[in-house]
């Protein structure tokens, strides 16, 4: 494609970048066709290649985002099936990071919009704020259906996600010792909303990891990825919390990976380098720390893992995460990890579109994550599996709030069949 930055713009290395990207694409729209908001609502705008469009012309002019071309931006699930498709290496997820700021700090968002944006980006990141969240939000769980009549789709999506159970405090910084002679020292990333939403998947990693000789450690200091906040168009918050985390894990000795259990926040920092490429303090670092960040499957294929105990012969609906088919293209090693482990497993039909979760999507953007929510888990049912399993608390949550079938990350279903606890969501189904 065409560009015309002026040697001005092009000095910006954020603009010198998306100039490089926008030049790759070739108009082709082969990308099209696997976009889930293209899929749903036949807009050449919800496209990649249309998105690609009105994004080259609000950089190029320089102008601020226009009210048409935030919709179709904020539409985007970032969920990255367009660089998936595209034969010409569009990096898309650079380019609409790049729009996201822009827009973020050019567009005057509508009040009630900017106070929803800011308390997602005050309470998410930091699970004690969240937890309390969702202590309150218990008591009027029961007026989801209440508030999607009078309108308040948004509440109703955010009190829908909220589990019923009391949420359990976060992790502090420890270590895990390794069970017998230590084979390997790692640090996990705890998550925001993992460790608050579902302790059980951390419990599973650091149970099957420990059990396998791999001491865990949780850093003093390591918090939020920074992806929530940076699909918001916050770099300088985004920016902050992966420093934050480069300085805790750089601080840890001997570490052979950095593991991650949920997959949107491993894409992001797997991309730490690029992210701080200009900061002269943390570029090297943060490159480092990019990579030795591992999803938790990619690190565990890796192990000799056996089956220890008599499994039910279970059959397992994997849907891929975005993040780690599109993000990571970790596509093998769950599936192979599950099918060794005595597990039958099933890929799901159209895998390559998203469930709809997208991390703040299902609350920012309900409409279009319900419809893609009940597209996949009809496509699912039809499997007739016995559970669903899946690398990324987004899309086990929003499984739960769709279907009456199980759902649990992928490292349950292994930490269980290697002598671990059964998942929780398996026992009460
Ligand atoms: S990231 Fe996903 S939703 Fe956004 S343009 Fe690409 S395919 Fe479409
Ligand atoms: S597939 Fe790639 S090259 Fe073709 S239109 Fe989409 S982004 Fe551009």
């Amino acid at each position: 494609m065409q560009t015309n930055f002026t040697l001005a713009q092009l000095a910006d290395p954020d603009t010198a970048a998306s100039e490089k990207i926008l030049r790759a694409c070739v108009h082709c729209g082969f990308c099209t066709a696997t976009c889930p908001t293209y899929v749903l609502d036949g807009n050449e705008l919800d496209s990649p290649r249309g998105r690609i469009y009105l994004i080259k012309d609000m950089l190029e002019h320089d102008r601020p985002a226009t009210t048409d071309v935030v919709v179709h931006i904020d539409r985007c699930l970032s969920c990255l099936a367009c660089m998936t498709t595209c034969p010409s290496g569009v990096h898309y997820m650079h380019l609409v990071d790049h729009a996201r700021v822009h827009i973020e700090n050019t567009y005057d968002r509508p009040p009630a919009e900017r106070l929803l944006r800011a308390l997602l980006a005050w309470l998410l990141p930091y699970p004690q704020r969240f937890r309390l969240a969702l202590i309150a939000a218990l008591p009027a769980k029961p007026l989801v259906p209440l508030f999607e009549a009078i309108g308040l789709k948004r509440l109703a999506a955010m009190l829908r996600l909220a589990p019923w159970r009391w949420p359990q405090r976060p992790l502090g910084p420890q270590t895990f010792p390794a069970v017998g002679a230590r084979k390997g020292r790692v640090a996990l990333l705890a998550g925001c909303v993992n460790d608050v939403m579902a302790p059980q998947i951390n419990a599973a990693t650091i149970a099957v990891l420990t059990r396998h000789g791999i001491e865990v450690v949780l850093a003093k200091g390591a918090g939020c990825c920074g992806s929530l906040v940076h699909h918001m168009g916050h770099d300088g918050e985004a920016l902050a919390q992966a420093r934050a985390n480069i300085d805790a894990w750089t601080a840890l000795e001997g570490l052979d990976a950095i593991v991650i259990n949920t997959s949107g926040c491993g894409t992001t920092v797997k991309d730490y380098g690029f992210m701080l490429r200009t900061d002269p303090a943390y570029a090297a670092p943060a490159a480092r720390i990019a990579g030795l960040a591992k999803d938790i499957s990619e690190y565990l294929a890796a192990l000799p893992l056996e089956p220890v105990q008599a499994m039910p012969r279970l059959t397992v609906a994997y849907h891929s995460a975005c993040s780690l088919q599109h993000g990571q293209r970790v596509n093998r090693q769950p599936k192979e990890l599950l099918g060794k482990l005595g597990f039958k497993v099933l890929d799901v039909p159209d895998g390559h579109l998203c469930c709809g979760s997208a991390g703040t999507y299902n609350i920012l953007q309900p409409d279009f994550a319900r419809r893609l929510r009940e597209r996949k888990v009809g496509t699912i049912e039809r499997l007739r599996p016995d559970v669903i399993a899946a690398g990324n608390i987004g899309c086990i949550t929003q499984f739960a709030a769709g279907t009456k079938l199980p759902a649990v990350h992928t490292v349950e279903l292994i930490d269980w069949a290697t002598g671990g606890a059964c998942p929780p969501a398996l026992r009460a189904s």
